[in-house]
Protein backbone atom coordinates (compact mmCIF):
# COMPACT_ATOMS: atom_id res chain seq x y z
CA UNK A 1 0.00 0.00 0.00
CA UNK A 2 2.90 2.26 -0.45
CA UNK A 3 2.51 5.22 -3.15
CA UNK A 4 0.61 4.27 -6.56
CA UNK A 5 1.31 6.02 -9.54
CA UNK A 6 -1.50 7.52 -10.08
CA UNK A 7 -2.76 8.71 -6.06
CA UNK A 8 -2.78 12.33 -6.11
CA UNK A 9 -2.36 12.61 -2.18
CA UNK A 10 0.72 9.91 -2.57
CA UNK A 11 2.27 12.96 -4.94
CA UNK A 12 1.94 15.52 -2.45
CA UNK A 13 3.54 13.63 0.34
CA UNK A 14 6.12 13.02 -2.02
CA UNK A 15 5.92 16.74 -2.90
CA UNK A 16 5.70 15.79 -6.46
CA UNK A 17 2.65 17.67 -6.86
CA UNK A 18 2.98 21.07 -4.91
CA UNK A 19 0.75 21.77 -1.92
CA UNK A 20 0.81 24.76 1.07
CA UNK A 21 2.29 22.26 3.75
CA UNK A 22 1.51 22.93 7.18
CA UNK A 23 3.61 20.24 8.83
CA UNK A 24 5.46 17.22 8.05
CA UNK A 25 7.48 14.28 10.25
CA UNK A 26 8.24 11.24 8.41
CA UNK A 27 5.25 9.19 8.89
CA UNK A 28 2.56 11.84 8.60
CA UNK A 29 2.12 15.26 5.79
CA UNK A 30 -0.45 17.69 6.41
CA UNK A 31 -1.66 20.82 3.79
CA UNK A 32 -4.12 23.21 3.29
CA UNK A 33 -6.82 21.67 1.44
CA UNK A 34 -7.15 23.26 -2.55
CA UNK A 35 -10.66 24.60 -1.79
CA UNK A 36 -11.77 25.11 1.93
CA UNK A 37 -14.60 24.62 3.26
CA UNK A 38 -13.75 26.94 6.52
CA UNK A 39 -11.41 29.89 7.10
CA UNK A 40 -9.00 27.30 8.15
CA UNK A 41 -8.91 24.15 6.27
CA UNK A 42 -6.70 21.42 6.02
CA UNK A 43 -5.62 17.84 5.44
CA UNK A 44 -3.87 15.50 7.27
CA UNK A 45 -2.30 12.42 5.45
CA UNK A 46 -0.33 9.38 6.59
CA UNK A 47 2.95 9.24 3.98
CA UNK A 48 2.24 5.65 3.55
CA UNK A 49 -0.66 4.86 1.21
CA UNK A 50 -4.12 3.42 2.96
CA UNK A 51 -7.04 3.97 0.61
CA UNK A 52 -9.25 4.94 3.69
CA UNK A 53 -10.73 4.38 7.07
CA UNK A 54 -12.31 1.20 6.03
CA UNK A 55 -8.42 -0.68 5.55
CA UNK A 56 -7.28 0.41 9.63
CA UNK A 57 -5.61 -1.97 11.26
CA UNK A 58 -3.88 -2.64 14.85
CA UNK A 59 -1.10 -1.33 13.13
CA UNK A 60 -2.06 1.89 12.38
CA UNK A 61 -3.13 2.56 15.94
CA UNK A 62 0.24 4.79 17.05
CA UNK A 63 -0.37 6.21 13.70
CA UNK A 64 -3.69 7.18 13.44
CA UNK A 65 -3.52 8.09 17.77
CA UNK A 66 -0.80 10.44 16.87
CA UNK A 67 -2.60 11.90 14.06
CA UNK A 68 -5.39 12.84 16.33
CA UNK A 69 -2.92 14.27 19.04
CA UNK A 70 -1.46 16.37 16.79
CA UNK A 71 -4.64 17.83 14.73
CA UNK A 72 -5.64 19.81 17.64
CA UNK A 73 -2.20 21.78 18.13
CA UNK A 74 -2.15 22.27 14.38
CA UNK A 75 -5.48 23.74 14.42
CA UNK A 76 -4.50 26.08 17.00
CA UNK A 77 -1.32 27.31 15.51
CA UNK A 78 -3.14 27.24 11.95
CA UNK A 79 -5.53 30.12 13.54
CA UNK A 80 -8.79 28.43 15.07
CA UNK A 81 -9.72 29.69 18.47
CA UNK A 82 -9.35 27.57 21.50
CA UNK A 83 -12.09 25.66 22.94
CA UNK A 84 -14.76 26.58 23.86
CA UNK A 85 -15.73 29.43 21.79
CA UNK A 86 -12.94 28.64 19.18
CA UNK A 87 -12.86 24.75 18.05
CA UNK A 88 -12.54 22.67 15.08
CA UNK A 89 -14.47 19.79 13.32
CA UNK A 90 -13.04 16.42 11.83
CA UNK A 91 -14.17 14.74 9.36
CA UNK A 92 -12.65 11.63 7.71
CA UNK A 93 -15.39 11.05 4.65
CA UNK A 94 -14.81 6.97 4.00
CA UNK A 95 -16.08 5.34 0.37
CA UNK A 96 -18.18 6.56 -2.16
CA UNK A 97 -21.50 7.09 0.60
CA UNK A 98 -19.56 8.57 2.60
CA UNK A 99 -18.39 11.12 0.31
CA UNK A 100 -15.09 10.05 -0.22
CA UNK A 101 -13.42 11.43 -3.23
CA UNK A 102 -9.90 10.64 -2.70
CA UNK A 103 -8.79 7.44 -1.59
CA UNK A 104 -6.17 7.53 0.51
CA UNK A 105 -6.91 8.41 3.98
CA UNK A 106 -6.92 11.96 5.11
CA UNK A 107 -8.59 13.80 7.96
CA UNK A 108 -10.09 16.78 7.59
CA UNK A 109 -9.50 19.70 10.22
CA UNK A 110 -11.62 22.48 9.66
CA UNK A 111 -12.33 26.10 11.91
CA UNK A 112 -12.36 29.59 11.93
CA UNK A 113 -14.99 31.89 12.60
CA UNK A 114 -18.43 31.50 11.38
CA UNK A 115 -20.11 31.47 8.51
CA UNK A 116 -18.13 28.59 6.72
CA UNK A 117 -18.70 28.11 2.86
CA UNK A 118 -19.91 25.10 3.87
CA UNK A 119 -20.41 22.31 7.29
P1 LIG B 1 -12.82 13.94 0.26
O1 LIG B 1 -14.05 14.37 -0.50
O2 LIG B 1 -12.13 12.79 -0.43
O3 LIG B 1 -13.05 13.71 1.71
O4 LIG B 1 -11.86 15.19 0.25
C1 LIG B 1 -10.87 15.42 -0.70
C2 LIG B 1 -10.39 16.84 -0.46
O5 LIG B 1 -9.17 17.00 -1.14
C3 LIG B 1 -11.34 17.93 -0.98
O6 LIG B 1 -11.70 18.79 0.09
C4 LIG B 1 -10.52 18.64 -2.06
O7 LIG B 1 -10.73 20.04 -2.08
C5 LIG B 1 -9.10 18.29 -1.68
N1 LIG B 1 -8.19 18.20 -2.81
C6 LIG B 1 -8.38 17.50 -3.95
N2 LIG B 1 -7.33 17.63 -4.78
C7 LIG B 1 -6.44 18.43 -4.14
C8 LIG B 1 -5.14 18.93 -4.50
O8 LIG B 1 -4.59 18.68 -5.57
N3 LIG B 1 -4.52 19.72 -3.58
C9 LIG B 1 -5.10 20.04 -2.39
N4 LIG B 1 -4.40 20.82 -1.56
N5 LIG B 1 -6.32 19.57 -2.02
C10 LIG B 1 -6.97 18.79 -2.88
ZN1 LIG C 1 -1.89 7.53 -1.89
Amino acid sequence: MSHPDNCIFCKIAAGTIPSRKVYEDEDIFVFHDIAPWAPVHFLMIPKAHIPSMAQVGAEHEALLGRMMTLAPKLALEQGCRPYPEGGFRIVTNTGAEGGQEVHHLHIHVMGGPRPWLRG
